[in-house]
């Protein structure tokens, strides 16, 4: 695939939130954040019922479900928020729906239907400060909000 180049690549590869917190000394600048729960779920410091893992992503049940089946896919690395993916990230990304979509399958929630969410700081709703795919499952999902 030819690079884009009618919009510029981002300057680095965190936002300027992430780089700030660096700088502070308040995130590592690894793949791995220390004090960061779903890295530690990955490395298996928390114990976690894994329903999937390879190379690059887990999944697990989110531990205050909102619906029926409700589970989180997360990739591996230690990515705060959508905005600090890159264009070298869209086939993790893309996995990352794959993977849902087969967990839906799995649990039969795929023909009856089931809703994906990612959201991205704050007034998006996040929380927790690692990306991650809601896939909410199990009954009748209702508007945004
Ligand atoms: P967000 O609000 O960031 O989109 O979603 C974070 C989700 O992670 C929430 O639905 C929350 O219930 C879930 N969560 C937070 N801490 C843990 C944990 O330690 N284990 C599991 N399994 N889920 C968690
Ligand atoms: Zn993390």
């Amino acid at each position: 695939m030819e690079p884009r180049t009618d919009t510029p690549l981002p300057s680095s590869r965190f936002s300027a939130t992430v780089r700030f917190r660096v700088q502070s000394g308040l995130l590592g600048d690894d793949d791995m954040a220390d004090d960061c729960i779903f890295c530690k779920i990955a490395r298996k410091e928390i114990p976690t019922d894994i329903l999937f893992e390879d190379d690059d992503l887990i999944a697990f049940n989110d531990i205050h479900p909102q619906a029926p089946s409700h589970l989180l896919v997360v990739p591996k690395a230690h990515i705060p928020t959508l905005n600090d993916l890159t264009e070298d990230q869209a086939s993790l990304i893309g996995a990352l729906v794959l993977r849902a979509q087969a967990l839906a399958v799995e649990r039969g929630i795929d023909e009856a239907g089931y809703r994906l969410v990612m959201n991205c700081n704050h007034e998006g709703g996040q929380t927790v400060f690692h990306i991650h795919l809601h896939l909410l499952g199990g009954r009748q999902m209702r508007g945004f909000g």
